[in-house]
């Protein structure tokens, strides 16, 4: 009896573990065409200083509008782009989309708005990455100044290559910042070697506002302080988190309690209400 419900389920896990992988092929097949299907879009979510409360930039956040499955998360399908290789193109289709769209911005109303690149780490490990990231700058006219790259703390594993890489992209005078900080297993060591200019607080420390975790986020702050680095803070919900995070003095925030990502329409109104 116990064999023959061990022998079920075990059937019942590989059963499971081919339609996930089926699942997964057939995601993968779909995404091939995405971008020539025009089924990508980029969401953009304000960032704001929190001293002048003004809004200093966007991060673009790819959405996938799947034909019969509707809006796919980043979550979902970016592994697979990862796993595949696909995340190439559709890493450079956002880069050059997202730096497009903040040379309009800044050409319409906002000459200051900065924007933020969410990169992974096959685009970042691709010897010809930074060349991309200048021609990109190249074509769409924007000035490095006002792009943000965000990489992880993972991806720096390697402190040669990534002081190499980041050190061309500090000299183009284009900006780095570290994303979902805290959460790595890097040695800290690191960042007084990288030249970043943005820390960005890991969400999960926020969520839950208990002792350790308002110790880490001290911490963080104090460090990005001492490094001269600035420091943003990501999945702000309530009023509670901001005021937290402005006695710390974070300088920028990001989360729902200031906007959602928004579709480009959306930005437009918001940057159109504003008069700077
Ligand atoms: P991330 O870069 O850390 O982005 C922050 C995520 O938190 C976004 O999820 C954003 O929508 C969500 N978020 C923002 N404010 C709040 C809040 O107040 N509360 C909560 N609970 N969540 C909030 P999203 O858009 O689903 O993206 C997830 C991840 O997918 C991103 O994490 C990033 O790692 C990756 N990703 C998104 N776009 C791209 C892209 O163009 N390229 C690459 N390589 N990765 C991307
Ligand atoms: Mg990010
Ligand atoms: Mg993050
Ligand atoms: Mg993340």
């Amino acid at each position: 009896m116990a064999k023959e419900q061990g022998k079920n389920t075990f059937r019942f896990f590989t059963q499971e573990l081919n339609n996930n992988l089926m699942e997964k092929t057939l995601l993968e097949m779909d995404l091939r065409q995405a971008i020539s299907k025009d089924e990508l879009e980029l969401y953009y979510q304000p960032q704001y200083d929190m001293k002048t409360g003004l809004m200093t930039g966007v991060e673009a956040l790819v959405r996938w509008n799947h034909s019969t499955k509707g809006l796919i998360s980043p979550g979902t399908f970016i592994p697979i782009a990862e796993e595949s290789g696909l995340i190439l193109p559709i890493g450079l289709w956002v880069l050059e989309t997202a730096c497009a769209q903040a040379k309009t911005w800044q050409c319409e109303n906002f000459q200051s708005l900065r924007m933020s690149v969410n990169v992974s780490i096959r685009q970042f490990k691709q010897p010809s990455f930074v060349d991309e990231v200048l021609d990109v700058l190249h074509k769409t006219g924007l000035d490095p100044a006002y792009l943000n790259i965000e990489i992880t703390e993972s991806m720096t594993t390697d402190v040669i290559y990534s002081q190499k890489i980041l050190q061309r992209l500090h000299t183009e005078g284009i900006r780095v910042s570290i994303d979902d900080f805290g959460t790595g297993y890097s040695s800290l060591s690191y960042l007084s070697k990288f030249p970043i200019t943005h820390l960005k607080i890991d969400q999960v420390f926020l969520q839950d506002l208990n002792s350790s975790n308002t110790a880490i986020i001290k911490t963080i702050i104090e460090l990005a302080k001492n490094l001269n680095i600035d420091v943003i803070a990501e999945g702000v919900e309530t009023a509670e988190q901001a005021s937290f995070l402005s006695t710390l003095r974070c300088d920028e925030v990001q989360g729902y309690l200031y906007s959602r990502p928004l579709t480009k329409d959306k930005v437009e109104d918001l940057l159109k209400s504003f008069v700077y």
